[in-house]
């Protein structure tokens, strides 16, 4: 089973909302809303989406402050910027906050699908990915669901935590160096001389949530002078 795209879309006009969620859904997403700012904000920061549709004029909190909070925690996490608003200069601010893209309303339908499926392409998202990662007998991981049966007790994920997961599971026939993990999950320049250490603190946060003993990783090893490799129960001697 390939995982669906999760798409949030906050948008307080209950016709144009009900009609966006009918429209993805139709295409194969799911899909979450949320009706105000404060509830599209909340729902934004969990780090669920793989893309967010975000009106700009909104009751309790406009959509460009909410950009602006998402981008200061997550600055990979895709946004389109949706408004009746159409001037340049509201495009300049949207982008300027962030947003991948902006679509001015009236939109056609079919044109927003368009510019959903190429950001989603642009970020990475590959619906391909496995639904169900096995580590061992006793830890499964549902990818589309961002959460893992880790020893009978369920566990929750942040969409940057599920990829790297998944990006080590793909390449679980080797160790993956930092620097490499640095530019596939979070887009980094190869070339840039950038923290490792934000790697390392990820690394520690999935360790926490799956292995036994934290301290003493039994799958997501470290190798030395070589990065992180995940042993699963195929790959491990
Ligand atoms: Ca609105």
């Amino acid at each position: 089973m390939h995982r669906k795209p999760r798409l949030l879309i906050v948008e307080d006009e209950p016709a144009i909302r009900t009609g966006l969620v009918d429209v993805f859904v139709f295409h194969g997403f799911e899909v979450d809303m949320a009706e105000d700012g404060k509830t599209g904000l909340h729902k934004a920061q969990s780090g669920k989406f793989d893309l967010i549709l975000l009106d700009v004029m909104l009751p309790g909190m406009n959509g460009f402050d909410i950009c602006a909070a998402v981008r200061a925690q997550d600055r990979d996490q895709p946004i389109i910027m949706l408004t009746a608003r159409n001037t340049d200069e509201d495009i300049v601010q949207g982008l300027a906050l962030g947003a991948d893209d902006y679509v001015a309303k009236p939109f056609s339908v079919a044109q927003l699908v368009l510019r959903v499926q190429a950001v989603l392409r642009r970020s990475g998202f590959d619906a391909q990915q496995q639904a169900v990662i096995k580590l061992t007998g006793d830890v499964q991981i549902d990818t589309r669901n961002l959460s893992a049966n880790v020893r009978g007790e369920s566990v929750a994920f942040t969409r940057r935590e599920m990829a790297l997961l998944e990006y080590l599971y793909q390449h679980r026939d080797r160790p993956v160096p930092r620097e490499e993990l640095l530019h596939k999950i979070w887009g980094y320049a190869r070339d840039l001389d950038i923290e490792t250490r934000t790697v390392d603190i990820h690394m520690a946060k999935l360790r926490r949530k799956l292995e036994c003993d934290p301290k003493q990783p039994q799958w997501l090893v470290t190798v030395r002078g070589g990065g992180y490799r995940l042993l699963t129960d195929a790959a491990s001697p």
